[in-house]
């Protein structure tokens, strides 16, 4: 890129950057960040915000902070209700602008009507100059209804938010070919034109030491990102020459392309937000092309309906040997298309649907690429 043209930018900024000292929040580092977002707002370009930060921005009001001490869950959940409200301060105090804060959970983006609620209200706030500040809502989300890390979330909110592009704030310079806090020579990969096995091993398993994220969950976002055509950036949150350079229109740290083919924002939202209620497995020797056809799927083809789910839910089809082909709406219960697939007569299911339609329809088909 040579000049900025973004529309819509979601910026991620996780909690090194927020509390890097693990003893309340500091804006020795946010204030590179909110110049930032204030240029970008005085160029006409939206802005939202994911920053992680509230479990170690609150950490440090909780009396067991003792060496090696390891809070519980319920103490973290603690902490993060009191260190979002911390956090939030430290931000808002940063802009002349008005800032909302959004907490959400995987149980909201992954139900379509929440997260069309979360999308309306997204766009609101932009329309009215406010700056949407998301976190996940640590203190009632379990481990069914998380997200688990804010790079995930910031690239599911991208794809809400329709964004153009998503910049991942990292505490080194972009993604090397080998870790490069232990190998000197590790070389910085400036673009990856595509995201494969080979990009997430050199991403490793790293994590930061403060927050859940690591390089690897920034590669995730990354795949989700470019997947609904959104550029994706992973920089340096610690320098300010970093937002100098994107501004500048230039990539300080590593540039993934957008797929030349984005999914429409159903099927991505299908494929990379919600979770499937239940799976429909089919013989291992299915290879009928569901695109474009999956309305001749019947019930003669599924050899087990698994899980609970209700008209409207979100299934996985899969083949016996494991393999996911796609993620869909299902227009049947399981417990209705396992009475149809059991029916001892073979065209019960294929007459039954003549009158009551398709199991899938065209519309509503997710195919998944890793098989
Ligand atoms: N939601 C967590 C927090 O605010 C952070 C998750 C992450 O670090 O990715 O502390």
């Amino acid at each position: 890129m040579s000049s900025i043209s973004w529309k819509r930018i979601v910026i991620k900024v996780g909690s090194a950057l927020i509390a890097p000292k693990q003893n309340g929040c500091s804006s020795h580092y946010l204030l590179g960040i909110a110049q930032f977002i204030v240029r970008c707002k005085a160029m006409g370009i939206e802005v939202v915000l994911v920053s992680s930060g509230s479990v170690a921005a609150g950490s440090h009001l909780f009396n067991e902070q003792e060496a090696g001490y390891k809070p519980s869950i319920a103490v973290k959940k603690a902490m993060a209700a009191a260190g979002q409200m911390e956090m939030m301060a430290t931000w808002d105090r940063l802009f002349d602008f008005p800032t909302a804060q959004i907490l959400v959970t995987h149980g909201d983006l992954r139900d379509r009507e929440r997260y069309v609620s979360i999308k309306d209200t997204i766009f609101s706030l932009l329309e009215n100059g406010i700056l949407p500040i998301l976190n996940e809502n640590d203190t009632v989300t379990t481990d069914k209804l998380k997200v688990g890390d804010n790079d995930n979330l910031a690239a599911m909110i991208a794809a809400a938010a329709d964004a153009d592009t998503l910049i991942i704030c990292s505490d080194v310079d972009g993604l090397y070919d080998s870790n490069p806090h232990v190998n000197p020579d590790a070389q910085l990969l400036s673009d990856v034109p595509q995201i494969n096995e080979a990009i997430f091993a050199m991403a490793g398993d790293a994590t930061s030491k403060v927050g859940t994220g690591g390089m690897n969950t920034k590669i995730q976002a990354a795949k989700k990102a470019v997947a609904h055509g959104i550029d994706t950036y992973i920089v340096n949150g610690f320098t300010a020459q970093t937002f100098n350079t994107l501004l500048a229109g230039k990539n300080p740290g590593t540039h993934f392309s957008p797929d030349k083919k984005p999914m429409t924002e159903h099927l991505h939202w299908m494929t990379h937000t919600s979770t499937a209620q239940g799976e429909l497995v089919v013989e291992n020797d299915f290879d009928t092309e569901l695109k474009g056809n999956s309305e001749d799927f019947t019930s003669n083809e599924i050899i087990a309906v698994n899980g609970d789910f209700a008209v409207g839910d979100i299934i996985l089809v899969r083949k016996n040997d494991g393999t996911r082909l796609a993620k869909a709406k299902s227009n049947y219960s399981s417990c209705l298309l396992s009475f149809i697939a059991d029916h001892d007569d073979q065209d019960f299911g294929s007459k039954y649907q003549e009158t009551t339609g398709p199991i899938i329809s065209d519309a509503n088909i997710a195919l998944l690429d890793d098989n």
